[in-house]
């Protein structure tokens, strides 16, 4: 395709207002800038991106009445079906709006990309007669497994008995029935359910985008091709593939790589638990402790520190670092970092990976078990800390397995051969750059 045809094109993208979801569609957004489509974000007014960091691209916000919601954990449920339904109407508005009156200013619109989150979208896609396609996130191991599930739960294997949970899932041994999204010994409320299905759903969008990459996930990929029977591109890792790295929606903390700057190679242990993960407070002080212990360096995001023990900060004094948020893809890149302990969402897994930085993996929740699961047992780059409850003393141990014995040292080589071999694929000629040619092409032929 030229890149002056394409110009004529604009994409409509539906981020959802997630972080871990946000950034990726916002380095999308980049990507696709750069081959030449305009763009026009339509988002969430809850948690909404910083528009003066992107000139390039149109905002508009859909008024969805949700801008106080607390978007932790425990409000997901309930907070994205009331998105789907609050934000149907006002996005149907603007585009009919867009179609009549705007072509002249942003072009034709080529298709609608929307999150997998946002899937009222297809709705009013189908209903305007424009194409769609689904952004995945996530990564493909993990919707393999939720498909797995389903069919599953369709032949009745649940609830299960608490002694099965170690037992390897059929069609997908590498994981345990624990890894799979929900806990299965107990009936899993109907509402979460069905928005489980919709997310898996592919609706009527003519093909899938997935921040991943071919070389990393190809047997998931090759199954998952099977299932949807429509093209998918596999362009990541993103936060490579895009030109720009202003997508942080929170205000990073600079200082600590002036820090990580008087530490030696390979010593630091990075903590942090993304954007939406809490630790309750006796996790909080045994990690606190546990991380005393080790002797080793150390930056930590805690969001809310609060809850530190009394007289830590004195107590650790110049030996760590902890800040509300840090700018995560520069601290991987930091040759004093020597480990990440990480709750293996899916952007925190490719930031690591592609620094080759290896892991300690404490997953939590929906596609963190599965990414966890295949960080140490099939690419084997990453400690397992498993989900029980956490005392001071698995801390040290972990930490120091990682950071200072023979084990980690084995880790650290292979991530840095991984890494090695995926930066390929965001190189000229390598996998997710001919996905994305045959995405753009894609594009402006619908
Ligand atoms: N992140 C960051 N600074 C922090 C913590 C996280 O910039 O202090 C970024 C991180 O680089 C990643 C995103 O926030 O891009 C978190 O996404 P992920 O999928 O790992 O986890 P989620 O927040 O969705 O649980």
């Amino acid at each position: 395709m030229a890149v002056e045809e394409a110009k004529s094109h604009c994409v409509v993208l539906i981020p959802s207002p997630f972080t871990g979801h946000i950034t990726p569609m916002l380095q999308l957004a980049y990507v696709l800038h750069a081959k030449g489509f305009s763009i026009v974000i339509n988002h969430s007014e809850l948690n909404p991106p910083d528009t003066s960091n992107h000139p390039e691209f149109t905002f508009f916000p859909l008024k969805d009445g949700l801008s106080n919601r607390d978007p932790s954990f425990s409000n997901l449920f309930n907070i994205i079906p009331e998105m789907n339904t609050n934000c149907r109407g006002p996005f149907r508005q603007y585009l009919v709006e867009m179609m009549e009156e705007k072509t002249e200013l942003y072009g034709k619109i080529s298709c609608i990309v929307y999150d997998h989150l946002m899937y009222f979208v297809n709705e009013v896609a189908d209903h305007l007669k424009l194409p769609s396609i689904l952004l995945r996130p996530s990564s493909c191991a993990y919707m393999e497994a939720v498909c797995a599930f389903f069919q599953l739960r369709a032949e009745n294997h649940f609830p299960l008995p608490e002694s099965q949970l170690l037992d390897p899932v059929p069609k997908v041994p590498v994981l345990r029935f624990k890894d799979l999204p929900f806990a299965l010994t107990s009936e899993i409320p109907e509402h979460v359910l069905k928005l489980l299905e919709k997310v898996a759903d592919l609706g009527s969008s003519v093909a899938i985008i997935w921040n991943t990459m071919g070389d990393l996930e190809n047997r998931a990929l090759s199954w998952l091709q099977q299932y949807y029977q429509v093209p998918i591109f596999t362009i990541g890792p993103l936060h490579k593939m895009a030109s720009s790295s202003l997508t942080s929606l929170a205000e990073e903390d600079a200082n600590c790589i002036s820090w990580l700057d008087t530490q030696a190679p390979n010593s630091v242990l990075y903590v942090s638990l993304g954007s939406i993960v809490v630790m309750d407070e006796n996790e909080l002080i045994e990690t606190a402790w546990g991380l005393f212990n080790s002797n080793r360096p150390f930056l930590w995001v805690v969001r809310s520190s609060n809850d530190l023990p009394d007289g830590y900060l004195e107590a650790v004094g110049d030996r760590g670092r902890i800040v509300k948020w840090a700018p995560q893809k520069e601290v991987l890149a930091h040759p004093a970092i020597g480990g990440f302990w990480s709750h293996c969402g899916w952007n925190s897994t490719l930031e690591s990976i592609l620094e080759g930085v290896p892991m300690i993996c404490r997953p939590c929740f929906g596609d963190q078990n599965v990414n966890a699961r295949y960080l140490t047992h099939v690419w084997k780059v990453g400690l397992e800390l498993g989900t029980d409850d956490l005392t001071r003393g698995v801390v040290e141990r972990a930490i120091r397995k990682l950071m200072v014995e023979e084990e980690g040292e084995e880790l650290r080589l292979r991530i840095h051969d991984m890494k090695q071999k995926l930066q390929m694929s965001f190189r000229d000629g390598g996998s997710s750059r001919n996905s994305l040619k045959s995405l753009t092409e894609f594009m402006s032929s619908l």
